[in-house]
């Protein structure tokens, strides 16, 4: 569990912004879970970001962003987009390896730097995840002809579109079963036990349930 000092507001309000996209219902427990800090700590967070004006905690439970709070939270998810952007775009580094670094450095960059790299980036491209700024909702993407892992067709050939990239093991996890953003893979099965077998240009490998439902798949065009 981290401590809670280092979870910072910016951290919080990027949390309950994308959790808001991915169309979840905003809870305290998602944020003590996404952000591995003690329920007591989430309390106070929000207690901290209420009084502020940030947040609004309804009867129901539910944490909604301000107008303010809206603002802060996408400037941080813009700022993070940007950086792992530039991580890999301009330095090179591998998809697996800089979320972490963008977590860092997406709160010590200053106005005139976010300037510079959202003039040489642009705000649309897609980062190194194959994801957006903030986060979709799975109705649109399965609307669009996406589908995770652990409901893809067996026998079906498809590209990898996107990966979730909260957890910075599991991208490490992903990389090490051969699985990144763009490569191609053919679904062999899916199994009785929730596993997914799945073939690539390396060979073939089983993944379970929580490693399949974090991969993105769209149909290769032939
Ligand atoms: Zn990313």
């Amino acid at each position: 569990m981290k401590d809670s000092i280092h979870v910072s507001k910016e951290n919080y309000l990027k949390a309950i912004l994308e959790a808001d996209a991915e169309g979840r219902q905003v809870i305290p427990a998602l944020l003590a879970h996404w952000l591995e800090v003690s329920a007591p700590a989430v309390t106070m967070a929000l207690k901290r970001l209420k009084r502020d004006g940030y947040v609004e905690v309804g009867e129901d439970g539910i944490v909604r962003l301000t107008a303010s709070g809206r603002e802060m939270a996408y400037r941080t998810a813009l700022r993070h987009h940007l950086i792992e952007r530039m991580l890999s775009e301009i330095f090179g580094m591998a998809w697996y390896e800089i979320h972490e670094e963008a977590e860092r450095l997406e709160h010590a960059v200053s106005p005139a730097f976010e300037a510079k790299l959202r003039e040489k980036l642009g705000e649309g491209g897609a980062c190194p995840h194959g994801n957006a700024v903030l986060p979709e909702n799975p109705i649109e993407r399965k609307r669009r002809g996406e589908v995770p892992l652990s409901e893809a067709a067996a026998g079906q050939r498809y590209v990898v579109a996107s990966l979730h990239e909260r957890d910075p093991e599991l991208l490490l996890f992903l990389h090490r079963a051969g699985i990144g953003p763009s490569k191609s893979l053919r679904v062999v099965s899916q199994n009785y036990d929730q596993t997914v077998s799945i073939e690539l240009s390396t060979g073939v490998s089983i993944l379970g349930r929580p490693a399949a439902e974090a991969v993105w798949l769209r149909p290769e065009v032939q």
